[in-house]
This record gives C-alpha cells, structure tokens and sequence, in this order.
C-alpha cells in the first residue's frame, strides 16, 4: 500500500499525485543575499525523525499544503506543540 496523503480539499489521495519539498531555513549567520538563495535551494537537511514539509497537489487541486511528517516511519504526525 503506498503512502496517502490527505488533502483537505480533495480528501485522501496517492502520493503519486504530489510533488513535495523540504521547507528550507536559512541559519541567520549567512548575511548575503545571493549566499543565501544557494543556501535555500541547495543545502537540505535531510533531517532524520519529525520534518515540516510543503507538498503541492499537482495532480488535484494545484494547492500547497505543509504537513509533518517522522522520516523514520514514513507516517504522518500533528504538528509539534
Ligand atoms: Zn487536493
């Protein structure tokens, strides 16, 4: 069974139809502009266990959403409190 992932405009839905990316921060030490458009779109964490992500339903609504996902377990968590 492969990953769903529920919309809230189109319900639960395959992970076929997403595309997604890892929400990038930019630590506040790198200053200059063009240093941090490298960083943002090219240093991913990668990090292991909870992450904040943006999918975007391509093949439905054509609308974003953030989720939180443990990358460990693959299965989707409630945002941190
Ligand atoms: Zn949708």
């Amino acid at each position: 069974m492969s990953l769903r992932i529920r919309c809230p405009h189109c319900g639960p839905r395959s992970v076929e139809e997403w595309v997604h990316g890892e929400i990038p921060v930019v630590p506040d030490a790198i200053a200059d502009p063009d240093a941090r458009d490298v960083d943002r779109g090219y240093m991913h964490t990668n990090e292991h266990g909870v992450v904040r992500e943006a999918w975007f339903h391509l093949s439905g609504c054509r609308r974003w959403v953030t989720l939180w996902r443990d990358s460990r377990t693959d299965e989707w968590v409630e945002p941190p409190g």
